[in-house]
């Protein structure tokens, strides 16, 4: 399966992630439309992951994992609350679907330091094709999705999507 859906543009588990919280992030994203980059909710995510991730972590084109336990094949993706707990599922679960089309069967886990949570995801492969699909549909969409209104008070794009509020 190709990953590519320009020629600098790729479906990444960061593009999942987005596509189960709003479509128009993943749109965004897509085109290298940042948010605001000191934004606290990011910088929180980025000193929870600097804590919390591996300094070399395993690699693949368009995917990038927090964490890899070799003993026992665990895939560990590191969150910052539960707060979009089924995105994070499925960002792991494109994970776990990528490593086994290069022959590794992980399993997955989605890591809450600040509760101690630990939830464990296993490979759905339909659903992991139906997420790509999902990111591919989304990107090649000329205009941005509409507003996802229920996620807008804490998102990092709120100023660009509510430019007169
Ligand atoms: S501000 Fe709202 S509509 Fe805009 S990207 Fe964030 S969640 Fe989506």
């Amino acid at each position: 399966m190709s990953y590519r859906i320009f020629d600098d543009v790729f479906v990444t588990g960061t593009l999942v992630w987005y596509v189960h919280v709003c479509r128009r992030e993943t749109w965004l994203m897509s085109r290298s439309i940042t948010p605001y980059h000191q934004h606290p909710r990011l910088e929180l995510g980025r000193a929870i992951d600097s804590l919390h991730s591996d300094r070399v972590p395993i690699t693949l084109e368009g995917m990038k994992i927090d964490s890899f336990r070799v003993e026992d094949q665990t895939v560990i993706e590191v969150k910052t609350s539960s707060r979009h707990l089924e995105s994070a599922m499925a960002q792991l679960n494109y994970y776990l679907y990528r490593l086994r089309e290069v022959g590794v069967n992980a399993r997955g886990q989605v890591y809450i330091p600040r509760k101690g949570q630990r939830i464990q995801v296993t490979l759905d492969e339909e659903r992991a094709r139906r997420d790509i699909e999902a990111v591919k549909e989304v990107v090649m969409g000329e205009l941005p999705p509409p507003r996802r209104i229920r996620y807008c008070r804490k998102c990092a794009y709120r100023d660009f999507c509510w430019p007169l509020e």
